[in-house]
């Protein structure tokens, strides 16, 4: 048992409109209500990351008692200016967003994301109040090859470069899991989930005091037992958070492990 937060995070990438996002909000902050989980905030948080036109609508039902808070799912590297389309980490402070999706590998993928931009974001973002949920996670190849321990350390040494605080959670996302259908086994987890601690010591960091959250294809019917293993904090829902009874029962799911 270890006093690290766990969290319960949905990523609902460009997907629900403001109506959608409003009502899924509403319905999630009554079952917590009634289910009698209010008042929990201090040991499990659950995360909702809906599209940037929905931050604000979300905003009233932020309670820390509740442990219900909103993240955005990007953020921009620069502090303001002349930057068209982006959007910076106190602008989303403002709007209520407390933590922020940095180096999801779709971002990384489709817009080219570095580690070096990473890195960027993740250090304005911390200077902003924003907490990060770093992702990391090699692709298929790169696990065929043996290069998980090096494509880890890489990501995470570029990533933090420059943090000093521990106001950081990380997401250990293999690409090949992400929406495919195939979770990684609790073995592969366990031994990755391990990995990255060592990592986040041998770079500076206290490894056990970080929550280190799973995410990849993660659902109802795998999450109890995902969330049993000692080294998991928590998860990043992609696909499973769109239908919130799903995303529910995986919330009580984590909510029983604490
Ligand atoms: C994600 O997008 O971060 C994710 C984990 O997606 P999925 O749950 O659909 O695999």
């Amino acid at each position: 048992m270890t006093n690290r937060m766990k969290y319960c995070i949905a990523n609902f990438k460009m997907n629900k409109n403001r109506i959608e996002c409003k009502e899924y909000i509403d319905n999630l902050y009554e079952n917590i209500h009634n289910d009698g989980y209010y008042g929990n905030g201090n040991k499990i948080r659950m995360i909702i990351c809906p599209p940037f036109h929905s931050l604000d609508a979300c905003q009233d039902k932020v309670t820390t008692d509740a442990g219900l808070y909103f993240g955005s799912q990007n953020v921009s590297q620069y502090e303001n200016g002349s930057y068209t389309g982006e959007i910076s980490a106190s602008m989303l402070n403002h709007i209520g967003s407390e933590y922020v999706i940095i180096g999801h590998s779709e971002r990384r993928a489709h817009f080219n994301e570095s580690n070096d931009t990473i890195n960027k974001k993740i250090k304005i973002s911390i200077e902003n109040c924003l907490l990060p949920i770093f992702c990391i996670g090699e692709t298929r190849d790169q696990r065929e090859e043996n290069l998980i321990k090096k494509t880890l350390t890489k990501q995470l040494s570029i990533g933090l470069s420059g943090v000093n605080n521990s106001n950081f959670v990380i997401a250990y996302e293999p690409v090949w899991a992400i929406g495919t259908g195939q979770t990684a086994t609790s073995e592969i987890i366990t031994a990755t989930h391990k990995m990255i601690r060592n990592i986040l010591n041998d770079i500076g960091f206290d490894g056990k005091k970080i929550s280190i959250l799973y995410g990849g294809s993660v659902n109802r019917s795998n999450a109890k037992e995902l969330i049993a293993l000692s080294d998991v904090d928590g998860f990043l829902i992609g696909g499973a958070s769109l239908d919130i009874e799903h995303f529910y029962e995986i919330y009580k799911f984590i909510e029983e492990s604490t």
